[in-house]
């Protein structure tokens, strides 16, 4: 990873850039990793790192001169089950949408192209022509080549000791010297957490022990390799946690064990100062079922031979997803550190991270890398430790909507978690928060297996009707812990915001939703902007993006800024309540003024407490966030619950509000919202004062106003078959694929499932018919006029 970050900083014309090793390159993980570089990822951005990998590695040789090892055998992806082949078919369509020809296989199609396959059990497969592996310290030292020759230094055999902060440098201690330094980057694999400490932060991560067992030379292997001419694809038998590859006459097989084991988490176990070159000791025993397994999948493995085991470190944050991007909280320091597939995705890491240093921002949204994608609780050592074991063991598992991971729960809680417990609340954490995501019944099936399917049809989803129905008959009410909340306050301040954001600044007793633009006009963020008074606000954002957001707010402060940003996330909780009858509801239990109109705020009393109820509604009926102090949230909840009861209040989950907002159009940040698409393709442009002098991101917009945008976003009415389109379900028009989805649901006041996407600009007009590709099949979906499907004119909003 840093040979590829200094080679892409170099490629980018920072030839002056320095990287150390402490000991020999590639002394970490990298010198015993097995080196495949597969491109499969079931999430889009993480495809297209490794997609650049693969297609950078091809070229890496001749481009540095420097011969590698780089063997393109293509893989096959076995599936044993209806809804593994669904994952495959999305894969697939996601990596035809960027260019690769990947492609579902038949039993046969398997047995012909790996011909010592028992294929009885399965399903179907996904074939990867690019997948292959390479040798990992080749390809470093062709990284290194190709950064030297453009001018970038590699000081070998000398640590970094340790780094301070000098007015706007960072000096950087070595043994022979300091360097001094603009930015840095902490690339030390899983020494990360050790060299974070010295910029004061914790990074979330654990190291896993890894192993792959080599076997002697096959010779039925042997003979079928010579006469083909080439090697067997490499084989992923996903569901029981292994890939297979041949290894010159030979096989390599790498397991995912659910036993699995931690290294270097115990106070009688600490992790060495220097671990370079080394290994922990074999473990075979707990390789014994998938040894087992693999020789049923491909008996010829049985009659070999074990030649030899490697079993090395590997780091993990709490998803498995490396840590590239801005060091969260620290000036001009970067993360790409903790990846437990950074040979595949070194390429495209570098290309990410290079990016960050020198332009501030990437081409790809890359938010699943993100550093910043985690908050301060999840530096907690128990919480790396638990998640890491979770995911390693289940490296391939498949990621269903409705299933929420049990390890590393209940971080932070409402204050009303019991009570929402107590109603039946089904939670998924958010940020870290516990939040209901459906409320269930006695009787109703909560097993883990239910879970296993991406159908919309399941336990949930008569609870989610009738949750939607009450918030849309009478009133729900949503316990919504951990809303990102912004306090700025003082001289300068909404002159400041104003040239932040791409629309009005909402008057004092108003709120409005603002969005955020970078300087090429894309969606950094969406923020409601609460008005208090002239130069005092709270900026109220999602769970997720509290540090992100945060850090692009005080990323933005002018110099001698005479107002201050805090947050104050901490100190408060939300909930929603929402529905035709949460006037009534309010008018029992508050001294509020409920004849204020939609998008005002103002402060109250409940059962005697504070509250700031604010006149929003993301499921869009007649409805107020009813905003707290933290101390208060059991206090109001009881009140609001009590005087429900006879206005048939229920409680709604975050599934329920889902299903809702899309109905409304409403955008979710990092799906709908992401920098992968601009203001205006986002459909954002009645957010957008043309007429301010100046504001962040105008320029760009302006000129592709002009121009005229290439797609533009769209609601979908949908055909759908047993799913609704998940993210990135690619829509087709004439044979040709013509856009994508960002988010899809079962809309329950519509009886219809609907997906939001972004279409190309020609085809976004009301009344077009397409297909969506949902799971691998075509469903035919109208585009919807611009603006909310269900009630369009915001009446239930403003009754
Ligand atoms: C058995 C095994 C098999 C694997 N197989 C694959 C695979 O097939 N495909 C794949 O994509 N991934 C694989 N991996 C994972 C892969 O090895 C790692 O993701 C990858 O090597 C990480 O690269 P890195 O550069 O981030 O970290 P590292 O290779 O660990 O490099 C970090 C470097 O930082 C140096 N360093 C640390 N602290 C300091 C300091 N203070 N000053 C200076 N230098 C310092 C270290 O010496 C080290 O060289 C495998 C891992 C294991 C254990």
């Amino acid at each position: 990873m840093g040979a590829s970050a200094l080679y892409h900083l170099a490629k980018a014309g920072w030839t002056d850039c320095v990287l150390l090793e402490k000991n020999e390159l590639t002394a970490g993980s990298t010198w015993h990793a097995a080196g495949n570089v597969p491109t499969f990822s079931s999430s889009w951005s993480i495809m297209n790192m490794q997609r650049y990998s693969a297609s950078l590695y091809r070229e890496l040789g001749d481009l540095v001169d420097y011969p590698m090892n780089y063997h393109v055998t293509g893989s096959i992806r076995l599936g044993h089950s209806k809804e593994r082949l669904q994952e495959f078919k999305r894969v697939v369509g996601m990596g035809r949408y960027q260019g690769m020809d990947l492609d579902i296989l038949t039993p046969d199609e398997m047995r012909g192209r790996y011909p010592f396959l028992e294929t009885h059990d399965l399903t179907g497969a996904l074939y990867d022509p690019n997948d292959g592996d390479i040798d990992p310290a080749q390809l470093t030292q062709a990284l290194a080549k190709g950064a030297r020759d453009m001018g970038a230094k590699i000081f070998r055999f000398c640590p970094a000791t340790g780094a301070r902060r000098e007015g706007e440098e960072w000096v950087i201690s070595t043994p022979q010297g300091e360097i001094r330094c603009e930015k840095v980057v902490n690339a030390a694999g899983y020494y990360a957490r050790e060299v974070g400490k010295w910029f004061g932060r914790d990074v979330p991560m654990m190291v896993m022990s890894h192993q792959y067992i080599l076997f002697e030379e096959i010779p039925e292997l042997a003979a079928w390799s010579r006469e083909a001419g080439h090697k067997l694809p490499l084989l992923r038998d996903v569901d029981s946690s292994y890939y297979l590859r041949q290894e010159k006459t030979g096989m390599n097989l790498g397991p995912y064990e659910r036993n699995c084991k931690a290294h270097w988490v115990t106070p009688d176990d600490p992790m060495p100062d220097d671990f370079s070159f080394q290994l922990f000791p074999d473990d075979l025993d707990r390789l014994e079922w998938y040894l087992n397994d693999a020789v049923e999948r491909v008996p010829i493995l049985g009659t070999a031979g074990l030649s030899r085991m490697i079993n090395g470190p590997i780091p993990y944050a709490p998803d498995g997803n490396p840590l590239i991007g801005p060091m969260p909280g620290v000036p001009n320091a970067f993360e790409a550190c903790v990846f437990t597939f950074g040979i595949c995705q070194a390429g495209g890491a570098g290309k990410v991270l290079a990016e960050w240093v020198t332009e501030g921002e990437t081409e790809w949204d890359m938010w699943s890398c993100d550093p910043r994608r985690y908050t301060s609780f999840a530096a907690d050592k128990d919480y790396c430790i638990a998640k890491g074991m979770e995911i390693y063991g289940h490296e391939y598992a498949m990621h269903f909507p409705k299933h929420a991971w049990p390890a590393g729960r209940d971080r932070k809680l409402s204050p009303i978690h019991d009570r929402i417990k107590a109603l039946g609340g089904q939670f998924k954490p958010y940020n870290g928060w516990e939040r209901a995501n459906w409320y269930a019944k006695p009787g109703d099936d909560l097993s883990e297996e239910s879970t296993q399917t991406w159908n919309r049809e399941g336990p949930w989803r008569p609870r989610i009707e009738e949750e939607c129905r009450a918030v849309t008959e009478a009133a729900g009410i949503l316990d919504l812990p951990g809303f990102s909340r912004f306090r700025v306050k003082g001289e300068g301040a909404t002159a400041w915001l104003s040239s932040l954001i791409t629309g009005k600044v909402p008057k004092p007793g108003r709120i409005g939703l603002a969005y955020f633009s970078d300087d090429k006009g894309r969606i950094v963020t969406e923020m409601s902007v609460m008005m208090l008074d002239e130069d005092f606000f709270f900026l109220i954002t999602a769970a997720t993006a509290q540090w992100h957001d945060f850090e692009w707010l005080t990323k933005h402060l002018p110099d001698n800024a005479a107002f201050t940003i805090d947050d104050v996330t901490d100190n408060f909780s939300c909930q929603i309540l929402s529905g035709p009858n949460s006037r009534a509801i309010l008018a029992d239990v508050s001294d509020a003024d409920l004849s204020k109109g939609w998008l005002t705020h103002q402060s109250c009393q409940i059962a005697g407490r504070w509250c700031q109820l604010v006149r929003v509604s993301f499921a869009g009926e007649l409805g107020w966030e009813i905003h707290t102090k933290i101390e208060d949230t059991a206090a109001i909840f009881d009140a609001v619950w009590a005087a429900g009861q006879t206005h048939g209040l229920k409680p709604f989950g975050m599934e329920a509000l889902d299903s809702l907002r899309i109905e409304k159009g409403y955008r979710a940040w990092k799906g709908d919202l992401s920098t992968d698409y601009t203001i205006l393709q986002g459909g954002l442009d009645r957010f957008v004062d043309w007429t301010k002098p100046n504001f962040k991101g105008k320029a760009a917009l302006e000129r592709e106003k002009q121009q005229g945008v290439i797609k533009r976003f769209v609601t979908l009415t949908v055909e759908a078959g047993e799913c609704d389109a998940p993210y990135m379900s690619t829509l087709w028009h004439g044979g040709k694929v013509v856009g994508e989805t960002t988010s899809g649901n079962w809309g329950y006041r519509t009886g219809k499932s609907i997906a939001l996407g972004m279409l190309r600009a020609d085809l976004a007009v009301p009344g077009t018919e397409i297909e969506v590709e949902i799971y691998g099949d075509r469903f035919k979906a109208t585009v919807q006029p611009d603006g909310p499907l269900f009630d369009p004119n915001n009446e239930r909003l403003r009754a």
